[in-house]
Parts: C-alpha cells; sequence; structure tokens
C-alpha cells in the first residue's frame, strides 16, 4: 500500500524530543513549556465537585454556556471588547486545537499565511495541511521587534491570514501599542485576517501591559483572538483553550471544530467558568512568574550565558556564545546530556537554520529547581 505523507518535513516535535530526553538522562527540564508545581488543589476539588453532580456527558458543542459567558465578560473587563458569548467564542482542546481550527477554516490551496519567525511549531504544519503557503517575516536577534516594512512586503493578494502572538513564545517580547498601530495600518486595503496566539495573556512583566487584538474595534473585526487555560492556571495537561471572534468568521471554525473534537471536557469547563468569574483578571500571576525570571536570571549572572531580555512567556532566552560556536540543537542535546539542563534549541521555530547561539529555558519551576538548574549551567 502507498502511502504519501502530507507532512513529509515534520518530525517528532522538539518539545517532545528534549523532554524524552531529559527524562531518559535524569537532567532537570527547562525545555518543554509546563510547570514542575501543581496547580491549585481547590481547582481540583472544583473539577470534581462538577464530576460529582453528574456533569459527564457531551456539553454544546460551542462549550459550556457558563465559560462562554465568563469568557465574554472578562475580555470585556480586560480588553473593552464585548464577544457574544452565544455567536463569537468556541471552546476548544487547548490553544492548538484552536490554531488548527482557524486556519483550516480560513485558508484554501493557494492562499498566503504570513508567520513571524521564530514561530511556534504548530503553525506551519496546519498551513501545509490546508494547501496554503507560509510566507516568513524575520525577528531579528537580538530584539526580534517586528519589522512592520517587511510585513507591508510580506502581504500579497493572496494573503489570507497572518497569525501573530504576544507575549511571544520562544522570544518573550510582547506588542507595544505601537505595534497594535502598525498593524491596523498594514491591514488597511487588505482582505487578510488575523489569527493572534495570546496564550501568554496574563504573564507580562515589569509593570508592561498585554496588548489584546481585542483591544482595537478596526482589528477585533479582522482577528481572532486565540488563548488558553492551561498557562493561567497551571493546567497545561488539561488542554483547554478558546476563540473568541466575529459570528461570520466563528461560524466557520465551529464547522471545523465539531468534526475534529467536537466538544472539549464538561466539568473542567464548569470549573474554569466559576474561578474566571471569581478572578478575571489574573492579576496576581505576572508578579509569581517575575519573582521565577528575577531568580532564574540572578541565579545565573555567575554563568557563562548572556541573558536576552524577557518582557512576558515563561521562557528566558540565552546566548551561548561565549561557551562554544556549535549549532543550538546540538548543543541543547551534549548540554543535556552532559552536564544534566535540558533546553529548546530556537532552530526547530525557523524554516532556515540561521537560529544563532540562542537557548530557550522554561522558568515555569519550583524555585529548587531553577536554583539546581543554575547551579549547573554556571559550571559550564
Ligand atoms: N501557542 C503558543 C505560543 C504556545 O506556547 C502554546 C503551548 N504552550 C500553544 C499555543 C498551545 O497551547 P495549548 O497547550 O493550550 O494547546
Ligand atoms: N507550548 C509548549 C512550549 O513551548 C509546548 C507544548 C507542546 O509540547 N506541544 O514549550
Amino acid at each position: 500500500m502507498s502511502l504519501v505523507s502530507k507532512l513529509p518535513s515534520v518530525g517528532v516535535t522538539i518539545f517532545t524530543v528534549m523532554s524524552k530526553l531529559a527524562n531518559e538522562t535524569g537532567a532537570i527540564n527547562l525545555s518543554q513549556g509546563f510547570p514542575d508545581f501543581d496547580c491549585d488543589p481547590a481547582l481540583v476539588d472544583l473539577v470534581a465537585e462538577k464530576m460529582r453532580a453528574a456533569h459527564n456527558q457531551y456539553c454544546p458543542m460551542p462549550g459550556q454556556l457558563a465559560l462562554r459567558e465568563a469568557l465574554a465578560m472578562k475580555i470585556e473587563r480586560l480588553y473593552g471588547h464585548r464577544y457574544d458569548p452565544v455567536t463569537e467564542i468556541t471552546v476548544t482542546s487547548g490553544a492548538t486545537e484552536a490554531l488548527f481550527c482557524t486556519i483550516t477554516a480560513l485558508v484554501h490551496p493557494g492562499d498566503e499565511v504570513v508567520v513571524f519567525e521564530p514561530a511556534y511549531d504548530s503553525y506551519v504544519p496546519a498551513i501545509q495541511l490546508s494547501g496554503g503557503r507560509p510566507v516568513f517575516v524575520t525577528l531579528r536577534h537580538p530584539d526580534y521587534r517586528i519589522d512592520w516594512d517587511e510585513v507591508r512586503r510580506a502581504i500579497s493578494p493572496k494573503t489570507k491570514l497572518l497569525i501573530l502572538n504576544s507575549p511571544h513564545n520562544p522570544t518573550g517580547t510582547i506588542f507595544g501599542p505601537e505595534d497594535l498601530r502598525a498593524l491596523k495600518d498594514v491591514l488597511t486595503r487588505t482582505d487578510a485576517w488575523v489569527a493572534s496566539d495570546e496564550v501568554y495573556e496574563h504573564i507580562v512583566f515589569d509593570g508592561g501591559r498585554h496588548e489584546s487584538l481585542a483591544r482595537d474595534p478596526d482589528l477585533a473585526a479582522r482577528t481572532i483572538v486565540i488563548s488558553s487555560f492551561g498557562k493561567t492556571y497551571h493546567t497545561t495537561g488539561w488542554k483547554v483553550g478558546y476563540t473568541a471572534a466575529p459570528a461570520a468568521v466563528t461560524k466557520e471554525i465551529q464547522g471545523v471544530h465539531q468534526w475534529v473534537t467536537f466538544t472539549v471536557n464538561s466539568a473542567i469547563q464548569l470549573a474554569y467558568a466559576d474561578i474566571v468569574n471569581d478572578d478575571p483578571d489574573c492579576a496576581a500571576l505576572a508578579g509569581f512568574y517575575q519573582a521565577k525570571r528575577d531568580l532564574f536570571l540572578e541565579m545565573m549572572r555567575g554563568s557563562r550565558f548572556r541573558p536576552l531580555p524577557s518582557a512576558g512567556t515563561f521562557f528566558q532566552l540565552m546566548e551561548y556564545g561565549d561557551i562554544t560556536g556549535e549549532p543550538d540543537r546540538e548543543f541543547a542535546i551534549r548540554m543535556t546530556k552532559e552536564h544534566g539542563v535540558a533546553s529548546i534549541p530556537l532552530s526547530p521555530f525557523l524554516h532556515t537554520t540561521t537560529a544563532g547561539t540562542v537557548l530557550r529555558f522554561c522558568f515555569a519551576k519550583k524555585d529548587a529547581t531553577l536554583r539546581a538548574a543554575a547551579e549547573r549551567l554556571c559550571r559550564i
């Protein structure tokens, strides 16, 4: 039987590769982005309560209405745009499914999608499965800001979608208000949609503000805002996310979603609805992670790694050029095996291998884990 891969150049994700290597070698795992501490036990109790109350069957296809209402309230409160919970919000299996359904709903064969790289690894395969063509705009080391002139040059009459991500994985950069103005300007007289990946919306440091695309009415009219509960509540394994978008495009996204998963875990959605209503601002999260970033940076001061600014997310980029000129993937693997700390190389986030000598470290870890990792890294 012949088997022709639809994704011939896609192997196993770097997150799987590095976490597996960390487990096999017993290294401290600062690679894949997930906390090594547990979520709030009260949240687990709340899910159990919902399960005991018999919320164990399919819920409506777009998600539990209570959760969609809570999200509409939260987004309006934080970013000033009111989404209709019935026609404009869809609960998905993580942001990953939200991205996949959005891209599948919008991209036809031959369409172009502007992707900013380094780019989160799930965007390009989804574009390719729909027969679309990624058009790359490079965020350049060391500040990884968007060059809006380059974006203007990347847009063509075939551009169907731009995929943006702030706070940005892997670089930790965040949009400023000037980026929203520039985006609006670039999109004038185009017919392009925007998918805005905002999964780290509550993790912004040093008094900065998350610039959701929902803040601007003109942008909101052409944007699919995508977020996830995994990063906000330390529950990456529960895989619940959502889209908020105008009704016409939401209808198309739901058209795909109903064939991908149909619905997402009923009881967990109800628990999230309660905690979103209790604390829609999640204002404590940024300080929690900022303290971890600062601890890691403090501990790394004596090392030969050079930190790049991290304004958001739970990732810290580090330059290792003073240690070696090895390619990033090779060095990340050797460092895991020989020095016992796993990280993520940047090259898998790029379609060419011009990543330079930079590694990504996840600081969503217990303070003891960060201290132990930094001690090892300081010895390299
Ligand atoms: N987008 C970005 C930028 C991410 O870092 C991640 C993963 N953590 C996702 C999307 C996927 O989120 P989820 O785990 O909710 O599917
Ligand atoms: N988003 C996580 C990261 O960037 C990984 C998610 C995954 O393993 N697919 O590390």
